[in-house]
Order: C-alpha cells, then structure tokens, then sequence
C-alpha cells in the first residue's frame, strides 16, 4: 500500500503518444519487481501498446514467465526498445512492430510479421489504445470520433481476424478495456463508448470462439500511471490522478499484469468471457 507513489504529481504535459521515459515520477512497469515462475513457458504472445504502459509491463511479466513477445506500438522507438531490453534480459526474444494499427494492412501485417518470426500466436493482447480530452460533444470531429474507434475497436477486430488461423486450441485473447467500459469519463466520450464495445465484443467473442478451445476476456483497469494519461489529460487531472480511487493512487503498470499472466496461463483453462477490474477499490458494475 505505500511502496508506489501518491498525488500530488508534477505538473507535466507531453504529446501523443507520449514519452515513458519523460515521466514523473517514472512508471513501474515490473523492471525491477516482477518475479516469474515459468506459467508461461515457450508460449508465443503478441502484445500491441507494449512500447509502454500496461503492455510493456505485459510484455516483462510475459518473458519473465518463459515466453517470447512480439509488441506492436505506434512509433516510440526509444520506449519499445527499452522494452526489448528487459525482455531479452529475461532471456526470451522480443520482435517490434511499428506501425499504425488504425490501417488494415497494418494490423495484417504485425500478426504476419510475429507468425513468420515465431511460427504461431498463442496469446494475442490487443491493448493499443488512443483518447483526448474534450470538454464539449461539438469539439469532437467526425475524423477524430473515427480514428478513435479505427484504433481502439476495428484494430482488435481485425487482429483478432488475422490472428486466428495462426491460434490452436488452448490459446488466449486479452482486450485491454477500461472501467470507463461501463463508468465513462464525460470528458473521453468517444474513448469511453470504444471500451465499452471492447468489453462487450470480449464477450461476444469469448462465445463464438469457445468451440475452437480458445479463451476470450477483457481487463477493465482503474486510473494507471502511464504515458496515455501525460499525453492526453489536463495537468491539474495529471497532478491529482487517481486521488478518487479508494487506495487513494494511481495504480502501476506492474500492478495490472498479473491479471494477464492469469489470463493468458493455462491456470486460466475455464476462464472465458469475463471482464476483469484492476481498479484499486472502484467496483466496477
Ligand atoms: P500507453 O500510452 O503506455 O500505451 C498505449 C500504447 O498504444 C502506446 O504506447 C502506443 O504505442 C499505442 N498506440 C496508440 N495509438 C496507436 C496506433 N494508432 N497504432 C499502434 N499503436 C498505437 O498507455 P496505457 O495506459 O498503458 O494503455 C494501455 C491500455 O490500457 C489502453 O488500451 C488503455 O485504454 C488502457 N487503459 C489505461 C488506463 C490508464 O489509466 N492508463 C485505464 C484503463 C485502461
Ligand atoms: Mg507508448
């Protein structure tokens, strides 16, 4: 309960998609604190938004649990090597992505690039996501209402499209939703709507695929301390983030992987189409 930090934060503001190592104070992300006991071995996930954030987190939890990632990020080169850095210190291969998944052929291409290095998709995480603050219904453009479902929703459609024939039985899908999925933040209406289709599509899905033997859920985290925040909430948002949750802090990145190690495990065998909170007290609905 004390060892992360507490708001007030620093003052800071960044551009998107953000900088992880521009932070303040820096992000957990496992560097230093995740342990692994091998409930991954030898599989093969891809993890999209694994740059930073939650899904750098996934991906060291990932590798230190015995697999090898493939991570898929828009174009922080510096943050997806730092990633690639602890995930090879794990001793496990990294490959990366860059590209912009909100493009068809995009989202075809990192599943063809991860099968062609590793020769099939046991986990796929989609957990690449975009959203800004807007303070009125009329400030949000019909360009940026699209490219915010174009990323958070149609990508994860078509990666999970792609994917599939590259995904035997006893494979995992992970979707990345939010607590916004059925609380939604008025000031990200559009992000907000797109988790919720995440969630509700997890489900759907978890359906569909379930005679293939292949598990569908979706996580819906709280507030956590990352670069989609810096880059796209207001500075007096960024200083107190978190500060209405019941532990009274943002949660870390470390802090929500263990839920996907669960998930993606074979711990996890009867575990389909749920929707798991990570959200330091909220009770999600
Ligand atoms: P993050 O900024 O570290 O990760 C998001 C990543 O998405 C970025 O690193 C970026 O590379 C990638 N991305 C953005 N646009 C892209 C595009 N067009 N093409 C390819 N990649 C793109 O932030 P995070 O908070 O770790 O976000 C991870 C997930 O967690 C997201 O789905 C987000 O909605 C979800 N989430 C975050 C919070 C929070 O408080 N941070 C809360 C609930 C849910
Ligand atoms: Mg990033």
């Amino acid at each position: 309960m004390t060892d992360y930090p507490r708001p007030p934060f620093p003052p800071q503001a960044q551009p998107v998609p953000g900088s992880q190592q521009q932070m303040q104070p820096q992000p957990d992300c496992g560097e230093r604190s995740y342990t692994g006991s091998g409930r991954l071995a030898n599989k093969i996930a891809l993890i999209t938004g694994a740059d930073s954030g939650i899904g750098r987190a996934v991906a060291i939890a990932f590798a230190r649990e015995g697999a090898d990632v493939a991570i898929a990020y828009l174009d922080e080169h510096e943050d997806a090597r730092e990633t690639a850095r602890w995930v090879e210190a794990a001793g496990r291969q990294c490959l990366l992505l860059p590209g912009d998944l909100a493009q068809q052929s995009v989202c075809q291409d990192v599943v063809e690039r991860t099968v062609a290095q590793f020769g099939r998709i046991d986990v796929l995480v989609n957990n690449a996501a975009y959203q800004m603050t807007y303070y009125e219904l009329e400030d949000i453009s019909d360009e940026e209402w699209l490219k915010t479902f174009d990323i958070n929703i149609t990508a994860i459609f078509r990666l999970c499209k792609a994917a599939l024939p590259h995904m035997a039985p006893g494979s995992s899908i992970i979707n990345t939703s939010s607590i916004n999925s059925d609380t939604p933040k008025p000031t990200l209406l559009a992000y907000a709507t797109t988790k919720g289709a995440i969630a509700n599509f997890s489900a759907g899905l978890a359906q569909l695929l379930g005679k293939r033997g292949i598990r569908v859920n979706s996580v819906a985290p709280g507030p956590i301390w990352t670069p989609l925040i810096v880059s796209t909430m207001p500075e007096e948002q960024v200083s107190h983030f978190g500060e209405n949750t019941p532990l009274g802090r943002p949660g870390q990145p470390v802090e929500v992987a263990p839920i996907y190690v669960l998930l993606a495990s074979d711990e996890a065998s009867y575990i389909s189409g749920t929707r798991y909170g990570v959200t330091g007290g909220k009770p999600i609905l």
